[in-house]
């Protein structure tokens, strides 16, 4: 990363001449989004760097952790009324949403790569995901919602229904990877239920979750509902203290921290953490098609994405046809940081990020693994670019052999059958998503039956099941707790309380069946409950 004097001269240059002059942020353009941050008035400022110049973005001020507790205040006293406001209007908001987000989207898009140092089309991958979760939100949630008679103890005198309530104020704790569509995805369906919400961003990307919140008020939501801290791990911690349930998008690492401190206090936790995905080219997969899926499942966002593909597995009737089609459109990929479509692959996000995935690769390679593409930093490109690396012969006491990478960066391993497949592909403590390619529907299907992982794709590397929105999506094993999207992820973020009516008055109330004598009102429900079952009343 730059110097601030790097920087600064970087800032000063001359406009006319320096492409990346229009990389930097008027303090004006940004002031009002900054404002929206609860924090002590002079509180000390964050300036992130954008990964893509090294400039100097603009100063947030830093939330303390007693300011956690103030933002759940003013969600909690905002979430009285709201929770009186029928579904179908709140959903108006995620519907004007929708439109505000596709119609700003150049605004976004740039702030997004300007914080993130992503390449334009991973970060569109946002807006579209922030149209899909609105819309399908919009449209679908309220039904989802909607109260539902079940089956009471005594066929017809007990009614039964089960309602979807609030549970209160929601904490959303978000990574930097994904700093639009994470800072909404739980955000919308926890405010569509009807709960305030406190957001806390990582600092490098707070503002895009800042404009996040901004659109949202603009697209109708009531001023107080949504507030926002910044800060690290100690607001981070001091949010989970202060909600009624906390959902977390981050390592597994800090993911156990935030569920121990969630069950001490007895409040729900959906967790969303890492992965060390797989992909698998059977032998009647097409080849090309796969190759070309490969790169997008790999390299997207530069790898940075919880359910990127690290681990290619490839039976071996089609690894000759299959890998020199992979490395050769690894190597023909475009890397770049301008603000438009041109590059395929932009920056990783820091130099910790950078440092990571080095050490990752050389580690592999000290270790005997083959680097058939990549394995170098493109300093070439910018301080925090580096090549798609495509390693073979990693050995299994490797570090990226087991630890996710989070950088474009992956093995290929060979294998002889579909048997020995699945058991590599499900060698790992992770069970995020999953990848198949397979030219029958049927044998996709099969297999992914046989994969422990929330998602399996066939014949895409991860975008399919992330934007199938109607359909949960979340980590098995240590890749996470709960879903999010879909009915799972809404009705996640309620509490379910069942209404029991009990008709009829005093000659057939429950009191009266169980104060008959000598155990008459048991025989009465004993043969009751054979009938219920002869009749298979459920
Ligand atoms: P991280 O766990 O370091 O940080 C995530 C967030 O948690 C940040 O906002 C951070 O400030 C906050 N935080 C850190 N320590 C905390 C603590 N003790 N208490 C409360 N908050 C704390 O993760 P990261 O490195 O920023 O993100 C990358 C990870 O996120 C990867 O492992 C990736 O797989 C995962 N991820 C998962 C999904 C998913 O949907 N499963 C999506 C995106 C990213």
């Amino acid at each position: 990363m730059a110097n601030d004097d790097d920087a600064l001269e970087m800032l000063l240059s001359d406009p006319e001449t320096d492409p990346r002059a229009t990389y930097v942020l008027e303090p004006d353009d940004v002031a009002h989004l900054v404002a929206r941050v609860v924090a002590a008035t002079g509180a000390p400022g964050h300036t992130a760097h954008s990964p893509l110049t090294g400039a100097p973005l603009a100063a947030v001020p830093r939330s303390a952790a007693q300011d956690a507790a103030r933002a759940a205040g003013l969600a909690r006293a905002a979430q009285r009324d709201w929770a009186r406001v029928a579904p179908a209007q709140r959903a108006r908001v995620l519907l004007a949403l929708h439109d505000l987000v596709l119609a700003e989207q150049s605004d976004i898009l740039d702030l997004i790569q300007l914080e993130s140092g992503k390449a334009r089309a991973s970060a569109f991958e946002e807006v579209a995901d922030v149209a899909q979760v609105s819309r399908h939100y919009g449209l679908r949630g309220p039904g989802y919602l909607r109260q539902r008679r079940v089956p009471g103890m005594l066929p017809v005198l007990t009614q039964a229904r089960v309602h979807h309530r609030p549970i209160g104020v929601v904490g959303v704790i978000a990574p930097w990877n994904y700093p639009l569509t994470l800072a909404l995805a739980d955000v919308l369906p926890a405010l569509l239920a009807g709960n305030g919400v406190v957001l806390k961003p990582d600092e490098q990307t707070a503002l895009s979750a800042l404009w996040a919140a901004d659109a949202l008020e603009r697209a109708g939501l009531p001023a107080g509902l949504l507030q926002v801290v910044v800060g690290g791990a100690e607001v981070g911690s001091a949010v989970v203290d202060a909600v009624d349930h906390i959902v977390f998008t981050g390592s597994t690492a800090t993911g156990r921290i935030i569920a121990r401190q969630a069950g001490e206090r007895l409040i729900g936790a959906t967790l969303e953490l890492g992965g060390k995905n797989s992909m698998y080219v059977a032998a009647d997969a097409d080849v090309e098609a796969a190759a070309a899926g490969a790169v997008r499942a790999c390299f997207s966002n530069s790898g940075q994405l919880c359910m990127s593909i690290e681990r290619l597995v490839v039976h071996a009737d089609v690894a000759d046809a299959f890998l020199p089609a992979f490395v050769a459109r690894v190597r023909a990929m475009r890397l770049g940081g301008d603000l438009d479509y041109s590059a395929d692959m932009g920056s990783l996000v820091s130099a910790a990020q950078l440092e990571r995935v080095a050490a990752h690769v050389d580690d592999a390679v000290a270790r005997g693994a083959r680097v058939l593409t990549g394995g170098v930093h493109r300093s070439d490109v910018g301080e925090l670019f580096y090549a798609p690396t495509v390693l073979a012969d990693v050995p299994a006491d490797a570090v990226c052999a087991r630890e996710e990478t989070f950088g474009p960066v992956v093995s290929v391993t060979v294998v002889p059958d579909d048997d020995a497949a699945i058991v590599a592909m499900n060698d790992t403590e992770y069970g995020l998503n999953a990848s198949v390619w397979s030219g029958s529907a049927a044998h996709g299907r099969a297999l992914a039956a046989r994969v422990e992982a929330g998602t399996v794709n066939v014949n895409d590397g991860y975008a399919a099941a992330w934007g199938s929105v109607a359909a949960p999506l979340g980590g098995w094993k240590a890749s996470g707790l709960g879903r999010r999207h879909g009915r799972e992820g809404l009705l996640g973020l309620t509490e379910a309380q069942t209404v029991v009516v009990q008709r009829g008055g005093r000659h057939v109330s429950l009191d009266a069946l169980f104060t008959l004598p000598e155990g008459k009102g048991q025989a009465l429900l004993s043969t009751g409950l054979r009938a219920l079952k002869a009749l298979r009343l459920p």
